[in-house]
């Protein structure tokens, strides 16, 4: 069996072509959705995606602007910045791009963001709404993944799902969702006692694990969705995902490529979620 592959660069360009109109129409009433990210440092991965995300909503008629720090700034102007765009009614969405450098306390710069502008769903406010089963914004990254199933027409409820990872940007989020979803949820970590258990069991599988290549074929039960988040950089320069691509293939009944899978979702949720907040802003929510 060859799997059939869910492609993320075609769903995300479909999305953000329907964007527009909901972008223009905002306009027309004085709302035009705004982006700002904020980035501290030159980390190069930060910069690129820094820069896709601010291109992304230029591209669909949205205002975005980059705000750059040296890595070497005081938290507290940057705490300040947040507070100003807080206060900013031109301003719908507020993203600090992590990671921030040692000297940051990052939960508190995140929570210094107003979680009616924060567009990234890492606010506390925002995680429990999630939560709760009742979101206010979802992270990007899970977010753009359950689009995929949609796109997919992969039915969760009652399925037996599997996620890899734990982190509060992919794991965690993407667990609630499908535990929202209808879906019966382990969650795995590195310390997890024999994930081939685990994982060959599933009907779906999520790997964030940041580990290239590390979902086999052998771990995948025949015909299961595999999703594939993580973005990995090999020693000859080219990008793979934790998933063997190769191998999974064949068992799989579908599967995200990478790249040209999760990643183009990523910044096109973020795109939704900045104009949701400004619609959300023009009905006075
Ligand atoms: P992270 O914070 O490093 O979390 C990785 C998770 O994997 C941790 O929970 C870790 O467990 C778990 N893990 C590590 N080794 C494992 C093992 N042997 N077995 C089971 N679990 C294991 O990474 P992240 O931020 O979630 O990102 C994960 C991947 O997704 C990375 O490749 C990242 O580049 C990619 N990513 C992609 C996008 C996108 O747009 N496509 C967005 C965000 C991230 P512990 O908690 O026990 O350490």
């Amino acid at each position: 069996m060859t799997a059939q592959i869910i492609d993320g660069k075609a769903l995300a360009e479909e999305l953000r072509q329907g964007f527009k109109g909901r972008v223009e129409a905002l306009t027309a009433k004085g709302h035009k959705p705004g982006l700002v990210v904020i980035l501290v440092g030159a980390d190069p991965a930060s910069e690129v995606y820094v820069r896709n995300k601010v291109n992304g909503c230029l591209a669909i008629g949205m205002h975005s602007e980059k705000i750059v720090y040296d890595a070497t700034v005081d938290q507290q102007v940057v705490l300040d910045k947040i507070a100003e765009l807080n206060a900013d009614p031109n301003i719908h969405g507020i993203l600090v791009q992590l990671p921030l450098p040692k000297h940051f306390d990052e939960e508190k710069v995140l929570e210094a963001i107003a979680a009616a502008k924060d567009v990234d769903g890492f606010h506390a406010e925002n995680v429990g709404a999630l939560a709760q089963g009742n979101p206010r914004f979802i992270p990007c990254t899970p977010y753009g993944v359950m689009k995929m199933f949609e796109k997919g027409n992969v039915d969760l409820n009652g399925k037996e799902a599997v996620v890899i990872g734990r982190s509060n940007i992919v794991g965690k989020p993407m667990a609630l969702l499908l535990i929202n979803a209808g879906a019966t949820v382990t969650v795995c970590n590195s310390r997890t006692r024999d994930l081939k258990f685990h994982t060959s069991r599933a009907d779906i599988v999520v790997a964030a694990v940041g580990k290239p290549k590390f979902v086999t074929g052998d771990m995948i039960k025949p015909g299961a969705v595999v999703i594939d988040v993580g973005i990995n950089r090999l020693p000859d320069g080219k990008l793979c995902g934790d998933v063997d691509f190769a191998s999974c293939l064949e068992t799989a009944g579908q599967i995200t490529p990478v790249p040209g899978g999760v990643g183009p979702m990523t910044i096109t949720m973020l795109l939704a979620n900045t104009i949701e907040a400004a619609e959300r802003k023009a009905a006075g929510n």
